[in-house]
C-alpha cells in the first residue's frame, strides 16, 4: 500500500469513527429521576476526541486491523456483553456475524442469564436476527451442524472474585481465545463496586459477593497475550480503565459515582484498545465496517434489513432500551430511525470508499 492509499484508509477509519461517535438522533439529556440531576451526554464526544488523539489512529480501524492480524479461521473470540438492555446483544451479534463472514473465527457470546429466560433469548434472537445460528455447547460448534455460521452462547454465572479468577483461567485453558471484545459489559470499579450509567451501585464491594464479574476474565486474557478491545459509552464498561484520566476529566459520574464507595464508575480493568462511541453497539458496527474495508468484502458489514431484524428480535423479547427503559428497537435513547440511518451511513461510506471519481473534459 502506498502512502496515498494509507492516508485514504486512515480517512475512512476517521469517517467511521465519527459516524459511530457522533450522537446524531440521540437524546442528549439523561435525567436521574423526575426533577433529578441532568446528565449531558454530548460530553462523550470529548472523551472520544482525546482517546483518538492518544491512540494516533482511528479507533474502529485500529481494532479491526489488530483483529485481522491476530484472529484466523477456527480461532475463538470471546464477546462479553449483557442481555438486560438493548445496548449489548445487537452489537455482539453483529460482531459475531462479522467475525464469521470475515476471518472465519468462532464467536463465543458471553453474558449472565437464567437458562431459558428472556435474557438468554435476547442473545439467541439477536444472533438469529443477524443471520447467525446460536448453539449452546462446544460439540454443536463442530460437526453436528453442517453450517459454519454458528456462535456459542455461553452463560457466565455470578461469582465471588476468587471464583471468577479461577473460572477465567479454566475458560481460557479450554478455548484459547485470540481476542476478547467487550460490548457494554459493565464491570466493577477499583473498589469492587459495579455501577449503572447514573452512578447507582448494584453491590457493596465485598469480594465474596456473588455478582457478575468480568474484570478477572479480561485481565487473565490480557496476561495471556489475547487482544483485548472494549467498547462503551459511559466508562463503567469493562476495559475502560485504560482511559480513566480522560474519563474523570469529562464525565461527572466517572469522577464521583455519588454512592458511598466514592470510587467513580470507571471499570477497574484496562483493554488494549478502547472505543468510546455513542453506544457500545455503534462501536461494534464501526469495527465491522472497518473489517469489511480491510478485507475488501462489503458483506462483512450487515445490511439495513438485517439491522432492523436484529433490533426488533431483541426488543420483542421484552428487552428495554437502556436509556428510555422501553422495549423499543433502539439503543441508548437514539431514535430507531437514527439507528437505521447509521447502518446506511456506514454501508454507503464503505461502498463509496473503493470508488474513484475521475474529473476530465471530453
Ligand atoms: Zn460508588
Amino acid at each position: 500500500m502506498d502512502e496515498f492509499d494509507k492516508q485514504v484508509l486512515e480517512g475512512f477509519g476517521d469517517t467511521v469513527d465519527r459516524i459511530v461517535a457522533t450522537p446524531s438522533g440521540a437524546s442528549p439529556v439523561l435525567r436521574n429521576g423526575r426533577g433529578g440531576l441532568r446528565h449531558n451526554r454530548y460530553i462523550w464526544m470529548r472523551v472520544y476526541d482525546e482517546t483518538r488523539a492518544r491512540y494516533g489512529r482511528p479507533l474502529t480501524l485500529l481494532a479491526a486491523e489488530r483483529l485481522l492480524e491476530r484472529v484466523g479461521p477456527g480461532d475463538h473470540v470471546l464477546i462479553l456483553t449483557n442481555s438486560h438492555e438493548m445496548d449489548g446483544p445487537p452489537g455482539s451479534a453483529a460482531l459475531a456475524r462479522a467475525l464469521l463472514v470475515g476471518p472465519r473465527a468462532i464467536p463465543v457470546v458471553m453474558a449472565n442469564f437464567q437458562e431459558g429466560s428472556k435474557h438468554e433469548r435476547a442473545l439467541t434472537q439477536s444472533l438469529t436476527g443477524c443471520q447467525v445460528i446460536p448453539v449452546k455447547s462446544r460439540d454443536e460448534l463442530r460437526g453436528s451442524i453442517w453450517t459454519p455460521y454458528t456462535a456459542l452462547v455461553y452463560n457466565w454465572p455470578t461469582m465471588t472474585m476468587g471464583e471468577a479468577a479461577e473460572a477465567s483461567e479454566r475458560l481460557l485453558d479450554e478455548l484459547y481465545p485470540k481476542a476478547v471484545i467487550t460490548v457494554e459489559a459493565t464491570s466493577c470499579n477499583e473498589k469492587g463496586v459495579r455501577h449503572g450509567a447514573l452512578g447507582g451501585p448494584s453491590n457493596r464491594g465485598d469480594p465474596d459477593e456473588r455478582i457478575v464479574r468480568w474484570n478477572q476474565l479480561l485481565d487473565a486474557a490480557r496476561r495471556r497475550g489475547a487482544l483485548t478491545i472494549a467498547t462503551g459509552d459511559n466508562g463503567n464498561e469493562c476495559g475502560f480503565n485504560t482511559i480513566k484520566d480522560i474519563l474523570v476529566r469529562h464525565h461527572p459520574y466517572c469522577r464521583d459515582c455519588g454512592c458511598p464507595c466514592h470510587g467513580g464508575i470507571v471499570s477497574a480493568t484496562g483493554a488494549e484498545i478502547v472505543i468510546p462511541a455513542t453506544s457500545s453497539n455503534w462501536a461494534a458496527y464501526g469495527v465491522e465496517a472497518c473489517m469489511a474495508r480491510l478485507l475488501g468484502n462489503p458483506d462483512v458489514l450487515h445490511d439495513e434489513y438485517t439491522h432492523s431484524r436484529v433490533l426488533v428480535n431483541c426488543a420483542n423479547e421484552g428487552i428495554p432500551d437502556g436509556a428510555t427503559a422501553m422495549a423499543s428497537p433502539s439503543t441508548d435513547g437514539c431514535s430507531r430511525e437514527a439507528d437505521m440511518a447509521l447502518i446506511t451511513q456506514l454501508r454507503q461510506t464503505l461502498a463509496m470508499s473503493v470508488k474513484e471519481i475521475v474529473r476530465e473534459s471530453r
